[in-house]
Formats: C-alpha cells, structure tokens, sequence
C-alpha cells in the first residue's frame, strides 16, 4: 500500500487526528478478512475530521469506516485512506430525566460512532420506544443510517429526524426527510460523513420495550449463527422473498471455500471459519448469486460493502460507478 508522503504528512498534521501508515483493516471487520489500507486516521472530534476531509477533497480516495459489521476488504487491502470516528462520538444526549411525565414525541442527540444495540437498550431502559428492531443490530448509529439498517419491517429512515454531516467545509444538520432512503441504502451528499444524529422516539413503558428486545434476540438466537465471524447477511432481500431461503433452497447451506462457509444456519450468512480470505468470501458469494440465479432467475444484489475490490461479477458498465462509500 502506497500514499504519498505529502498527503501522510498533512493528515499527520491536523490538530486531533491520529495516523496509521499500512493499517491492518481485518481486526476491524466482523468477518476478520482482508488487507491493509494505505493510511487509517481516527479522528477525535469534528473539527478535527473536517480538516481531514478538506486535504482528502484535494484527490485522495477515501472511506469513511464504522465498526466493520457490514464491511468486506479486498485481500490486496485499500489504497486509499480510512477515516475513523474517535471514541468521543460516541455519546446520548436529550433523555428525558423522568419519562413518565413526558407527553408526545422525544428527540435524541447521539454520537455517530455509539453502538446500536447499546443505544437500545439504553432508550428501552428509560421507556422510550420506536428502537427496539435495532437491539439485535451491532454497528455504529452512523454506519446504521448510512446503511439503513432494518430488521423485522422497520429501519432507521422510520426514526431519524435529522442528521449531522461533515465535509470539507464544515458540518451542519440536514432533515431526514431531504435524503433519500431506500432497502438498506441511505444516500448521503457526496463527500459527507454522520458525525450525529436526532432521533424522534415515543414515550412509552420501558418493561414493555426490554420484553420486545427479549422477544427479538431470542428470535435472532434461533435463526442466525451465534458467536461467528460474519458480516451478517451477504445479500439484500429481493422483492417478494428472503435471500436466504433462495440460498438455501438451491442446497448450498454448509459449502465452503478454503476457511468461508456458508452459514449452516441461516444461507444468507457467511462465515469465516479461523483462516478465511477475502477471496474465499467473494468465491462464495459468486456461486450463491449464480446458483439461485440458475435455480429461480433472480439476481441477488450484494448488502455487504466491499472496499479495494469490485465483485466479481461486476461488469464494466457497473464497476464505473463504485460501491457506495468510497469517496474518490
Ligand atoms: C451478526 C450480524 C447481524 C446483522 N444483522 C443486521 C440486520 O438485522 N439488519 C441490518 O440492516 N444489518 C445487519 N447487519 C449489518 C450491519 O450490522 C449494519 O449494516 C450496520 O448498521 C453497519 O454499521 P457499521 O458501523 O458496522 O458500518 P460499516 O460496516 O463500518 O460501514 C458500512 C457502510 O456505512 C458507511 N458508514 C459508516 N459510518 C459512517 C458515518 N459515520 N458516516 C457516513 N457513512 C458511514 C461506510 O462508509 C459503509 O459504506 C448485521 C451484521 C452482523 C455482523
């Protein structure tokens, strides 16, 4: 991996920034797979990665990096430069000190960088509703909104109200609504990154909502493999049908490629077995597309994001666009 000594130098050169040259990327992925990036910098507050994001808008390619859970690397790693949201984005603000007295809607402030199921428990805990499909979903708030992570029919577009970007020329709030958001997508301006979010929740009874997340891990027990590496599910759902269930009708539950299986479990779910490579990974998810094209001539469409490679399916004609994420 290469970046240029001017660019390192100017990163390393930006008040509360810190700089990693060659960063090993797998320890920061769920699946534990792939290279290296060129350069990682962790930033440690907003100003801090405004700065950042203003030498990378002078051509470098980047990618702005959350905890890994729904992220692929190429084994040849990432050229670019990874950009980090420090500890100190991950913070709730706005709780309401006595929610039983509270009437009508409730907005809260949170760090792009708190992890999801942490924040549900901690808004169920104090009786807030309107979260509670997210308890089972680990990630960071900011990697669930730019994904709109969902889970049994609802999603983060349903509970954000307004989210902070940052680019090169600041961070200011955009509404929710003025974005627009699909199937696990959610497009954000080009070049910006979340760096917090207001959500609107509802008051409600907090035992009510901690049976809820009860009731949803104890179903996320029963229908995904526990205690793995994995990104969660390798494809998006197609219209009218789960993933999985085309996966694993066309018999390819249990297959494997060097150290990748697919998840005997659940078929949508791939798992790194101790040694997997990125490329292993990719085999698989090559021969679940063709098999359950072959079998029920639907194309499934990746969920996973892959970063410093494209599919291997990709045509020319898609690999022009690049996956959502990278900046270049
Ligand atoms: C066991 C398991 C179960 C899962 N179950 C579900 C599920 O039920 N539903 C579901 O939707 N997903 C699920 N996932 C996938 C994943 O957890 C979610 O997509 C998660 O929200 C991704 O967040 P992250 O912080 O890990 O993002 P990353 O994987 O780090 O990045 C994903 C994308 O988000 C972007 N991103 C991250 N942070 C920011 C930011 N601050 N600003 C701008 N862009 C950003 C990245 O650039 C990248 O494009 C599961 C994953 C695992 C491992």
């Amino acid at each position: 991996m290469t970046a240029s000594s001017d660019l390192i130098q100017a990163l390393r050169a930006v008040d509360g920034s810190r700089i990693w040259v060659d960063a090993p990327m797998a320890p920061f992925t769920t699946i534990g797979t792939g290279g290296k990036a060129a350069v990682m910098v962790t930033v440690v507050d907003t100003p801090a990665l405004v700065a950042t994001l203003k030498i990378l808008d002078g051509g470098a390619s980047w990618f702005c990096l959350g905890a890994g859970t729904d992220l692929l690397v190429a084994d040849e790693g990432y050229p670019g430069v990874v950009v980090k949201l420090d500890d100190s984005f991950h913070y709730v603000e706005g709780m309401p000190l006595e929610p039983d007295s509270v009437e009508g809607p409730v907005t809260v402030t949170v760090g792009a960088g708190t992890l999801l199921p942490r924040l549900a428990i901690v808004v169920g805990e104090a009786g807030l509703t309107g979260l509670e499909f997210a308890c089972g979903i680990p990630g960071s708030v900011g990697g669930a909104i730019a994904t709109n992570a969902g889970a049994y029919g609802s999603s983060m577009a349903e509970v954000v109200q307004e989210v902070e970007l940052a680019d090169g020329r600041g961070a200011s709030w955009m509404r929710a609504a003025d974005l627009t958001w699909s199937y696990r997508r959610c497009h954000l301006p080009a070049g910006a990154v979340i760096t917090a979010v207001r959500l609107t929740l509802t008051p409600g009874d907090s035992a009510e909502v901690m049976k809820h997340h009860r009731s949803i891990l104890q179903r996320r027990r029963r229908s995904h493999p526990q205690g793995v590496r994995t990104f969660g599910c390798a494809f998006m759902n197609p219209s009218g049908g789960g993933a999985g269930r085309l996966i694993d009708a066309a018999g390819l539950k249990g297959v494997r490629r060097g150290d990748a299986e697919i998840s005997r479990v659940h078929a949508n779910f791939l798992v790194n077995l101790g040694d997997a490579t990125t490329a292993d990974v990719l085999a698989l998810m090559h021969l679940m597309r063709q098999e359950v094209k072959r079998a029920n001539n639907v194309l499934l469409e990746p969920e996973v994001r892959l970063l410093g490679a494209r599919f291997p399916w990709d045509s020319s004609s898609d690999a022009s666009q690049g996956p959502p994420g990278i900046h270049e």
